[in-house]
């Protein structure tokens, strides 16, 4: 492993360290985990007990009912393959800045998965504080390829900006080894949370119930490898197409990804792979790679170096905001409540049919992201109101939402990472999309007939 990817937040120097543990965390998985990796490694080399802990928040903010059970499949899979492997895992349950206090107290050597989104940046600073000088405490960036603070030091302005940066950092970070096997004893650790029944067990948490779990998305590991199977043999080689809502061409991973089920320097090395087979060509394995490797990394850097990244007021350009200015009062000749976009209720199909793909499948193809979200800035009454009105929606339906995805992406419809347009009415400056450009470069009835087909 790049050993850059590894940052010592404290160090306590003592002739003997008893237990190595991982809070496992933001990377939800067993394959290309860093610190996982790294936690054993140590646990090994100092002849101690490793106990890797992942702790179930009763109600993480903005999570529902959706959200949970697609985390706990992926959890109960992790569940049965630390047992396998023989690594001692414990499954908590309760408020992290209590209950995992006491747990990690139980270890004096403390490995975590890098975070880069507020809260839970806010819980490992807790913990850092709150065990301060009695324990050595280690960070891994597993999440991304090249690790944020490596890939810049500063909020970047574009993609163009960062791509070079990460471009000339790849084969530096190109580096999962294989998972070390462990050498410490096992021994089977009860469980706070029994995930026999994972929809009884969600259905106790005090979070919102009323959006239901999606039958197209079943979380987890091996769900993620089907998936990525079945985008390179039989997807990826029209990726090239994307754009096209109805094609259906994209590899659907975003939900893996924002849980760390499934890493994405593992998605590079399958397509790398699917390349050196050829059975997609260099073009296509380019735009794959922009859009998991450089777009998703441009998200991160944009959260972790903005920490007002969810506020309407800090979210983007000057340029933008100066437009939006200038704009405000614009005539609207259509607007809608939040109640009435959430129910589908306009007058536009594109926009009900994109509406109600999020409802029923937790997902939405891209361009439609870009413009259902478009759409909301056309149809309310103030952009900070579209703006607190997308985020909502995006967060409370999506699997992959509250991701930084979701706040980059969001905000780039006001203006970050993209640029100055010619101007119009109400966008202003501002990226504008209608139905003619859908209709003009897509099928849009092949859309329509399949958000009609997952209704229920
Ligand atoms: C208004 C709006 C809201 C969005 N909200 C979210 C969100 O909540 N969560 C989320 O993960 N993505 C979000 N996106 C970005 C993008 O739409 C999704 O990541 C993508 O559609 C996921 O589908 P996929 O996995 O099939 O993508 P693929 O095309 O198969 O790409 C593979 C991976 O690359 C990354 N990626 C793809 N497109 C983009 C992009 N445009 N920007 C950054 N990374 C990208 C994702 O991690 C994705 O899973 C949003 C986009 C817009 C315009």
């Amino acid at each position: 492993m790049n050993l850059s990817r590894i940052k010592t937040i404290q160090e306590v120097t003592s002739t003997k360290t008893n237990r190595v543990i991982y809070w496992m965390q933001s990377a939800q998985r067993i394959h290309y985990n860093h610190a996982l990796n790294y936690a054993i490694e140590l646990a090994n080399e100092k002849n101690c007990p490793l106990m890797v802990v992942f702790n179930v928040i009763p109600s993480y903010k903005e999570a529902n009912r959706r959200h949970y059970v697609f985390m706990l499949e992926g959890i109960k899979e992790i569940e049965h393959a630390f047992r396998a492997l023989k690594i001692p895992f414990k499954l908590a349950f309760g408020d992290p800045s209590k209950n995992i206090m006491a747990i990690l107290k139980q270890g004096d050597l403390i490995i975590l998965d890098k975070a880069y989104l507020k809260h839970p940046r806010s819980w490992r600073n807790d913990l850092y504080k709150n065990i301060k000088d009695q324990y050595t405490m280690i960070e891994v960036d597993t999440e991304l390829i090249v690790p944020v603070e490596v890939a810049s030091q500063k909020m970047e302005y574009g993609a163009y900006t960062i791509r070079p940066k990460l471009h000339k950092q790849f084969d530096a970070f190109d580096d999962y080894e294989t998972l070390p096997t462990y050498q410490g004893k096992y021994i089977e650790l009860k469980s706070d949370v029994d995930l026999n029944s994972i929809k009884d067990f969600v259905k106790t948490l005090p979070i919102y119930q009323d959006v239901l779990e999606t039958p197209y998305f079943v979380g987890g590991y091996q769900e993620a490898k089907k998936r990525l199977k079945s985008f390179i043999e039989y997807k990826a080689k029209n990726y090239l197409d994307r754009n096209a809502p109805g094609e259906h061409v994209t590899s659907t991973l975003s939900p893996y990804l924002h849980f760390g089920q499934i890493a994405s320097l593992e998605i590079v090395h399958e397509i790398k792979k699917a390349k050196e087979e050829n059975l997609i060509d260099q073009a296509i394995f380019d735009g794959i790679f922009e859009q998991v490797f450089v777009r998703r990394e441009l998200a991160f850097n944009f959260v972790y170096y903005n920490h007002q990244y969810d506020q309407f007021e800090h979210m983007t350009e000057p340029w933008a905001y100066l437009t939006m200015d200038h704009h405000q009062d614009d005539y609207r000749p259509h607007l809608y409540t939040k109640d009435q976009l959430e129910k589908a209720q306009t007058h536009d199909p594109y926009f009900n049919a994109a509406m109600q793909e999020m409802i029923f499948s937790g997902y939405m193809h891209n361009y439609m992201r870009m413009y259902w979200a478009k759409k909301i800035i056309e149809w309310s009454n103030s952009y900070k109101e579209a703006y607190e009105i997308t985020l909502y929606l995006n967060n409370k339906y999506f699997l992959d939402g509250r991701d930084p995805n979701s706040y980059t992406s969001v905000a780039w419809n006001y203006g970050r990472h993209d640029r100055a347009w010619t101007e119009r009415p109400i966008l202003g400056k501002l990226r504008y999309m209608n139905d003619k450009g859908l209709e003009r470069k897509f099928d849009m009835s092949k859309y329509i007939k399949y958000v009609e087909s997952i209704k229920k």
